[in-house]
């Protein structure tokens, strides 16, 4: 009998978005299929039975989650794991563990100080530092000897076998498993229909944001073909929409290009969403991708000052800013534009100016997040040098929540004020709203967007 292997997106009081080591309390109780554990299936498939429980997406509590375990009776579990609420994963964890259970766990919460962190939490049998790589099946077939990304106990203690990370290297993935991730409660709010799906098809990003902990991940991508399959396992299933995880969508120009092509290719006709950065959208490019089925585009613009901008290394300026939102214009492209409030420099004339630049590049979304000193990023480091934070901090929310950090010039209240100004002077324009109304194409959007505009409206 192949060995029992269950994947776990662990129950919470919130709707909790944990995966790519990132975790958050969902703003409008948005979930995707958490990308983590997809991406484990294909390769756990080939060799052990492998189960599914997201007690997120299906509302399962503590209790009948723990009987729904207890009834499969896995030997491994693995599990997902988040900053934001470490404090009702843990106990969880704690109580699924027996003798000849074994339990493993990835989430951003594990990212630093790892070694340390499995002392403390003596029924975590280990941690996985890359969810692409093929470390965790040579872990539970015991071929230690092969572990390049994992931190794990062995019979001698502790050992951290992690190298240094690869980039800009080409791999293939056995096609994760989408069958066994068909909650109806996943929602998206940028995909026009209910029926999507998350892909993946490069890890981790090149660029180096310091506030940003996929800038510590290494790059690698997969081969098109590669990608190619999983969409037409997801055809077949009836999928309409994709979401596109990657951090940053087009990295590779040649290579975007080619994927693109093959879409059309095949016919697939999916809608798509994607996130991207300004500075690689060029007009060959966003066409390319329109005619492949894009219709939205996820930009991290942070912020309007640009010295805010230099000081985290995003690599670009206003001007681009601006171009590339021009550019989707042109090609009928939504755009969502996400900014941070509250980074350390942030004064009340940088965030009303910043208030001022989203309205100026007429993005289609914007969304608000608060800065947040991620864990083993380089903008963490600071915040504990400089005193804006304990070095012990391991409860965060990224999703804003709560603010963990004043700035140089505000309080916390004052960056929360700033927050709800911002929601307000950008959603709450009547001209906006009629543009909004204008561009609803299905009923499926117009009851996201309603429901998405009252969530904005709870927060004020
Ligand atoms: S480009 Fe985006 S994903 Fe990449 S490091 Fe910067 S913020 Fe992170």
């Amino acid at each position: 009998m192949n060995k029992k292997v269950l994947l776990l997106n662990p129950p919470g009081r919130n709707v909790y978005v944990r995966d790519y080591y990132c975790s958050k309390t969902s703003k409008s109780n948005y979930l995707f299929q958490p990308i983590d554990l997809l991406m484990l299936t294909g390769r756990l498939a080939l060799r052990f039975e492998v189960d599914f429980i997201d007690a997120i997406a299906d509302r399962i509590d503590e209790d009948k989650c723990f009987n729904l375990i207890d009834a499969l009776s896995p030997e491994v579990i693995i599990s997902l794991i988040g900053a934001v609420s470490s404090k009702e994963d843990l106990p969880f964890l704690e109580r699924l563990k027996k003798e000849k259970r074994c339990i493993v766990v990835s989430g951003d919460v594990t990212l630093e100080n790892t070694k340390e962190w499995l002392i403390d939490h003596p029924f975590i049998d280990a941690v996985i530092m890359d969810f692409t790589s093929e470390d965790v099946i040579y872990y539970l077939e015991g071929e230690d000897e092969v572990i390049t990304n994992m931190v794990y106990r062995t019979k001698e203690g502790i050992k951290d076998a992690r190298c240094l990370r690869s980039e800009n290297e080409e791999f293939v993935l056995p096609i994760p498993k989408h069958e066994l991730f068909n909650s109806k409660n996943y929602r998206f709010p940028f995909v026009r229909h209910k029926n999507f799906s998350t892909v993946l098809t490069d890890y981790g990003c090149p660029f180096k944001c310091s506030f940003c902990v996929m800038s510590t991940l290494g790059y690698r991508y997969r081969k098109v073909e590669n990608v190619i399959e999983e969409l037409k396992l997801l055809k077949k299933l009836g999928k309409k929409e994709i979401f596109f995880l990657d951090q940053t969508f087009g990295i590779n120009k040649k290579r975007t290009i080619e994927l693109c092509h093959r879409i059309k290719e095949e016919r697939f006709y999916f809608g798509w969403v994607c996130y991207s950065r300004v500075d690689i959208i060029s007009d060959e490019l966003i066409k390319e991708m329109k005619e492949a089925g894009c219709h939205t585009i996820i930009f991290g613009v942070e912020s309007s000052s640009e010295e805010i901008l230099r000081k985290y290394q995003k690599g670009y300026n206003k001007t681009q800013i601006e171009k590339t939102f021009g550019l989707c214009k042109k090609y009928n492209i939504r755009t969502v534009a996400t900014f941070i409030l509250g980074l350390p420099e942030e004064t009340h004339e940088t965030a009303m100016e910043t208030i001022e630049f989203l309205k100026k590049i007429e993005c289609d979304f914007a969304s608000f997040n608060i800065a947040v000193p991620r864990m083993n990023t380089p903008f963490r480091r600071e915040a504990i040098e400089r005193g804006f934070i304990a070095s012990d901090l391991e409860v965060l929310d990224q999703g804003g929540s709560f603010i963990a950090m004043s700035t140089n010039h505000l309080t916390i209240a004052q960056v929360e004020e700033l927050k709800k100004r911002a929601i307000k002077e950008f959603y709450l324009r009547p001209s906006y709203l009629w543009k909004r109304l204008k561009a609803i194409s299905s009923f499926y959007e117009f009851k996201e967007q309603v429901y998405e505009g009252l969530v904005l409206l709870r927060c004020l």
